[in-house]
């Protein structure tokens, strides 16, 4: 069986309980940059690894020869998983994977991760809903930007208040934060930057649309961005960083 599994965000103990059967079982591992590669500890003896490493989208391998690669691994072992960091299906090509896969007739599996899309705010003391102040959230590619004509973001519809989770976005966060104080955000509205969340090495830069590029730009990655009035719940929330 081919899985495609989800990592989690980085604690080692945010992995799943499926995703580490299988990453036992594993005769081959293919997987990117992963926040915590203690993962890889837990594979048998003789367990193959394929890094075909994506960071921030830069691949080192193109999506193509990802795909082939798991299809190739597939036709030649019995238990094969694909490792990516969070969730597979929250921008990490899972679909694709498992498209390429279907179409040439090879059964997969698909094993959810935790995404860092929630549970590295979580690890910074910031929920993304919270009654009162915030009913929804968004995660959205922070790679995109709004000078691309081929845009798919919808800026206007960020007027509500909502909870906006950026991924991929930390070389991007000058622009964000422009293009949120252009659609009629406040210069003051709290954002944070997360980086390296639910690691030993996380850091939370928290600040406003109109200082967080100053203030969180040597911040290393991986680090996603967040804005909205939660943020500020951080103040009495904050456990894991002060803990
Ligand atoms: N599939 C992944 C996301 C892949 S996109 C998931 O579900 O989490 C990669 C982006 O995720 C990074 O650019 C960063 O914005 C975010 N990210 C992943 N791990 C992170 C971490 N430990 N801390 C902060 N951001 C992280």
């Amino acid at each position: 069986m081919t899985y495609l599994t989800g990592a989690g965000p980085g604690e080692l103990e945010l992995l799943t309980i499926k995703a580490l059967r299988v990453i036992k079982e594993a005769d081959v591992i293919i997987y990117d940059r992963l926040a915590n590669p203690q993962i890889l500890k837990e594979a048998k003896n003789g367990c193959e690894f394929i890094y075909v490493g994506k960071e921030d989208g830069h691949h080192i391998m193109p999506q193509d020869d990802i795909n082939e690669t798991i299809y190739q691994s597939s036709l030649k072992y019995n238990t094969v998983v694909r490792l990516k960091g969070g969730d597979p299906f929250v921008f990490g090509r899972g679909g694709e994977e498992g498209i390429y896969l279907r179409e040439r007739g090879i059964k997969f599996e698909m094993i959810p991760g935790i995404t860092s899309a929630i549970s590295v705010p979580a690890y910074a003391g910031i929920p993304v809903t919270h009654r009162g102040i915030a009913v929804s959230f968004r995660v959205i590619t922070g790679h995109e930007t709004s000078d691309k004509k081929s845009s798919q973001i919808d800026w206007e519809s960020f007027k509500n208040d909502e909870t906006i989770v950026f991924l991929m976005g930390l070389h991007n966060l000058r622009k964000i934060s422009k293009k949120l104080i252009a659609i009629g955000k406040p210069e003051d509205y709290p954002v944070a930057v997360i980086s390296r969340g639910t690691t030993s090495e996380q850091k939370t830069i928290v600040s406003t649309l109109k200082n967080i590029s100053k203030d969180a730009k040597d911040l290393p990655t991986p680090a996603l961005i967040i804005v909205g009035e939660v943020v500020k719940l951080r103040e009495n929330l904050n456990w894991f960083e002060s803990n």
